[in-house]
């Protein structure tokens, strides 16, 4: 049997930050117990907004708590690496992880961990948005 190191890349990396590698764990914890499916779309936008000219307006991404699904932009404008999407994924976990708190706290946990995650964390993550773009969705609510 071939010994391939300790994590052969199944053990989510730790950074060595133990609050940063918290909110890390809770973050995989959400997309693997709680968020449906990451999906990427082309265009996105919320059907669910009320103001006509705000639901017209291209979003990064887009959380819907009733599907529990992620939606990110696959647009290179809103996203021009695959990288740069890892802040819109973290942006949607916490709206999962945090669903009552202020926006502007989940901005702040954005911003915070995109900065404090280590890079392989980073690499992690990415790993959960998928390669294919869908066509449909986010559906509006009832
Ligand atoms: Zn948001």
């Amino acid at each position: 049997m071939a010994r391939r190191g300790k994590n052969n890349g199944r053990k989510p990396p730790l950074c060595g930050d133990r609050l940063v590698d918290l909110h890390f764990k809770i973050m995989l914890d959400a997309i693997h117990y709680k968020i449906s499916s990451i999906k990427k779309k082309k265009i996105l936008t919320n059907p669910d907004e009320k103001n006509l000219k705000k639901r017209r307006a291209t979003l990064c991404g887009l959380y819907d708590p009733e599907t529990k699904e992620v939606f990110l932009s696959a647009s290179k404008c809103k996203h021009p690496t695959k990288m740069s999407m890892i802040s819109s994924l973290i942006h949607e976990i916490f709206h999962e992880i945090m669903p009552d708190t202020f926006h502007k706290r989940i901005y702040q946990f954005e911003r915070i961990l995109t900065v404090r995650l280590s890079d392989k964390q980073k690499r992690y993550l990415r790993k959960f948005i998928p390669r294919h773009e869908v066509k449909t969705g986010p559906r509006p609510s009832e």
